[in-house]
């Protein structure tokens, strides 16, 4: 559960609006936390639906529903399950116990797991079935060196590229953990994914899906939370700009107007941070982003992959990780800039012969497809950029920030955006009820 007494020392006090601007992750969060006080909540949305990089949605071509893009989480995401938890849709999705993450070389036809955590944090490495095939246990701790790291060193300064574990560990954690190549990856933040997963034991490394998609777990059941506590989620409000007075924010305004603030509303701007940076110029924020590319195609029927598990990382392709749930088979490319300007159909073709040898399965034809490119899926994980991630205070007293791009600490994931929301949800309701 979330730290006790994180909320503790707020009052649940009627009248006062908090107005939220982004029903992303971070905004739905903090929505969901505010409204669970007992406050009144608006929530202004720039596009049609809620859930912002985190969706999912009826692809007409593929006829069935598809997610932006495959997502997973961890079970040390403590915040996202305290969240889905209150939203009441913990059990949509799937924990794999014991934690385990499939991987395969399809040049070479090696086929290994990682095995993480049990029964003492580090002992797995004994185990060479657990761990990457013909390696030494004693190479991984080398990853105790990231600790040690400086602020501006990547990944790449801490653990040498001639690594034997390069290539084959940290490159894919670096990636599906930080949306960065490990050349570019700051260490330090890596290192506090290695921390949270891989030292706390095997509780802390399981992996969750998405089995019934994104939107069903995530963002479905948090809009009807809302809507029950009477919510007023306005979609395709785009704001535009704030007005504000001395040191107290008066208002926003939008294509349908000015929305003129009480004194004791609060507001809480949950959008990404070029958008951010526009309508509060006064905040400094990380500039460059990362792609994702995720290719969904569409088959006859739910196809296993090898390792048995619904997830499998690939190693030395250009496909990282391949995901089955039902008809829908996704090849996902992290931190995919050398890929995002290559045509979508050649994306489609190339990615499927790549995978092709490796279902098993009479699938010559390319079946239908659908390739989406989120050009900035994230921040890019740069120790430069991360120097950039502002705090959730402004100089106003009654604005604040969210989003998995500001300091959490954590890499800009769905964990990082609910913290971020819970964190602007507690400023907010301290601001409101202080002024009651
Ligand atoms: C393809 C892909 C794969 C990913 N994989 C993973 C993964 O496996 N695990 C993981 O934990 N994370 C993953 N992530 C990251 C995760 O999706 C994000 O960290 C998270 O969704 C960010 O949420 P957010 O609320 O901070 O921002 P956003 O989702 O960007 O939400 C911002 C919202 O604000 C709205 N908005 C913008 N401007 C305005 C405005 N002016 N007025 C009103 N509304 C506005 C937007 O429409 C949007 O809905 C992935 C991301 C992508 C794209």
């Amino acid at each position: 559960m979330f730290p006790k007494g994180f909320f503790a020392n707020v009052d649940a006090v009627l009248m006062e609006t908090i107005h939220i601007v982004g029903a992303g992750m971070a905004g739905l969060s903090c929505a969901i936390q505010c409204a669970k006080e007992g406050k009144s909540v608006t929530l202004y949305e720039a596009s049609p639906q809620a859930g912002g990089r985190c969706r999912s949605f009826m692809d007409e071509s593929l006829g069935c529903i598809i997610d932006n893009g495959s997502h997973m989480l961890m079970s040390s995401n403590i915040a996202t399950k305290t969240y889905l938890e209150e939203i009441g849709s913990i059990a949509l999705v799937t924990e794999t116990i014991p934690a385990k993450f499939p991987f395969l070389n399809p040049k070479t036809g090696t086929l290994w797991k990682i095995e993480p955590g049990f029964p003492y944090p580090t002992l797995w490495l004994m185990n060479p079935g657990r761990r990457v095939p013909e390696t030494n246990p004693i190479s991984y701790l080398k990853g105790i060196r990231l600790s040690k790291a400086k602020a501006d060193e990547t990944v790449k300064d801490v653990i040498g590229k001639d690594d034997p574990l390069y290539e084959t560990f940290w490159q894919p954690i670096c990636r599906a953990t930080l949306n960065t190549d490990a050349d570019d990856a700051s260490a330090l933040l890596l290192w506090g994914v290695v921390k949270s997963f891989f030292l706390q034991g095997e509780k802390s490394c399981r992996p969750i899906n998405f089995e019934r998609g994104l939107s069903a777990a995530l963002v479905d059941p948090a809009l009807k939370y809302l809507r029950t506590r009477n919510a007023d989620i306005r979609y395709q409000d785009r704001i535009r700009d704030l007005t504000w007075k001395d040191n107290l924010l008066t208002g926003v305004r939008s294509l349908e107007g000015l929305h003129q603030f009480d004194k004791n509303d609060a507001l809480v701007l949950a959008i990404p941070p070029d958008i951010c940076s526009g309508i509060w110029p006064n905040i400094v924020s990380p500039s460059k982003t990362s792609p994702i590319i995720n290719v969904h195609f569409r088959v006859n029927e739910p196809i296993s992959l090898p390792g048995g598990l619904p997830f499998l990382g690939l190693i030395g392709t250009n496909s990282q990780w391949i995901f089955s749930r039902a008809e829908i088979l996704s090849v996902t490319i992290s931190a995919a800039s050398k890929f995002v300007d290559s045509p979508s159909w050649e994306l489609a073709r190339d990615l499927w012969s790549e995978i092709l040898p490796i279902l098993g399965h009479d699938l010559a034809r390319l079946p239908p497809w659908r390739v989406i490119k989120e050009r900035r899926a994230t921040i890019s994980q740069t120790p430069e950029n991360l120097q950039k991630r502002p705090g959730a205070r402004t100089n106003l007293k009654n604005l604040f920030i969210a989003g998995d791009w500001t300091d959490t600490g954590l890499p800009a994931t769905i964990e990082g955006s609910i913290q971020s929301g819970f964190r602007a949800a507690r400023l907010a309701l301290e601001y409101t009820s202080s002024n009651s």
